[in-house]
């Protein structure tokens, strides 16, 4: 029998009508789709709401206290959509993420997915019930809940759809990928089909559209993922292998945007007697993530991180010389294309000196060019960039 795993965000969720209307969509799916697990997130905001309470209370809040208020969310989700599908005569049950199967490790607020057993799923799927389980969360091997990092819903979706070999779909609040967010450009294009690698690459440099995490684990078991809008009467993106893709690639196919860069700068390591590995792995044992990393002449190393990770991160550092940016962007050029042809990189300074926009550091992968700049011309080298490469 057909299956589906159907995702719905918190923007989807914001309020008691919309999850109404969610109901009523997955009513409507049963017809064709008789087996469907669908995964929440917290509603609306919520989970900002949260942080925002525990850190007015504990301005450094212990992350496995964190990990039991933040999944607190989800689970009013859960609750609420299966009573509203219960009240249009669907037959639904809710299930917490580890109700569900998620066994989870890790650092608290960022732990991983280590193993999922569905055999709960399929059972209540066997019922006949909707499974409305809740997204973001599991239980770690010590027993205490714990959840999957912001975005997180999107990765227990997948995780679910993986296993039970349904195909995922993620509803939210814009009906696709598109080649720039268009907030920021209103001309942009709507992708129709993206592989997986290149998602993963704009999703993990700041398009907001899906949790890169997800991504990596539907490449491994090759279950496409489409991105629809929440209304489900649109077309949107289906991200895919690249291999199965039917459209000719375009050159370049993004500009994407990751804010609230912090770039911190250890002065003179050598004569402040740094050892440079001590520094990192202090700082990944803290769960903070290192991304662009560069070293100089002058023996300064300087590195990004995500502003949230800023008040932590200059604890660890704070015996050192050091400089922080923090008003910072990494703005970054993505396509399949770099990997074979020659003159993207240069065609992208050329737009940055005519721009006249400086910028910090430059890092590359096989299929992006990204540069952090100053947060104030973002737009302007956006829409640059967006129209040098026809996006
Ligand atoms: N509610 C969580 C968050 O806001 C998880 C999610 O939405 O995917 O990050
Ligand atoms: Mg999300």
């Amino acid at each position: 029998m057909a299956g589906v795993v159907m995702k719905f965000g918190g923007s989807s969720l914001a309020s008691l009508t919309e999850i109404e209307s969610v109901a009523s969509i997955i009513k409507n799916r049963l017809l064709s789709t008789p087996r469907i697990v669908v995964v929440v997130s917290a509603m609306g905001k919520s989970t900002n709401k949260y942080i925002e309470m525990a850190k007015s209370v504990n301005p450094n809040p212990n992350k496995r206290e964190l990990d039991v208020l933040l999944s607190t969310g989800e689970q009013v989700s859960i609750a609420l959509l299966a009573l509203a599908l219960e009240a249009i005569d669907v037959s639904a049950v809710s299930l917490l993420g580890w109700q569900a199967g998620f066994n989870t490790y890790g650092v608290h607020t960022k732990q991983r997915i280590a193993s999922l057993d569905p055999a709960r799923v399929e059972h209540e799927l066997d019922l006949g019930r909707v499974v409305v389980v809740a997204g973001f969360q599991g239980l770690d091997a010590f027993g205490n809940l714990s959840t999957l990092g912001r975005g997180g819903s999107d990765t227990s979706a997948v995780a679910l759809a993986c296993s039970l070999h349904f195909p995922c779909e993620i509803y939210t609040d814009v009906d696709g990928i598109y080649s720039v967010d268009p907030r920021l450009y209103k001309d942009a294009k709507k992708i129709k089909q993206l592989s997986y690698e290149e998602t993963m690459e704009m999703a993990n440099l700041g398009a907001k559209i899906i949790e890169p995490r997800s991504v990596e684990l539907a490449s491994r078991v090759n279950i496409p993922i489409h991105i629809l809008l929440n209304t489900a009467d649109t077309e949107g993106t289906t991200i895919m292998n690249r291999e199965d893709m039917m459209l000719e690639e375009s050159m370049i196919t993004n500009v994407s945007v990751l804010d609230d860069v912090v770039l911190i700068s250890i002065d003179d390591i050598t004569s402040q007697n740094i050892n440079v590995a001590d520094l990192f792995i202090t700082l990944a044992e803290t769960g903070i993530s290192v991304d662009v990393i560069a070293q100089s002449f002058n023996e300064d190393i300087s590195f990004t991180i995500s502003k949230t990770d800023l008040v932590e991160a200059l604890e660890l550092i704070s015996a050192y010389k050091y400089h922080v940016k923090d008003d910072g962007v990494k703005v970054s050029v993505i396509g399949n294309a770099m990997r074979n042809q020659s003159g993207i990189a240069a065609k992208i300074f050329k737009v940055f000196y005519e721009e006249s926009v400086p910028f910090y550091q430059v890092s590359t992968s096989e299929i992006s060019v990204s540069y952090i700049i100053d947060e104030i011309n973002k737009e302007k080298i956006v829409l640059a960039l967006a129209k040098a490469f026809d996006l």
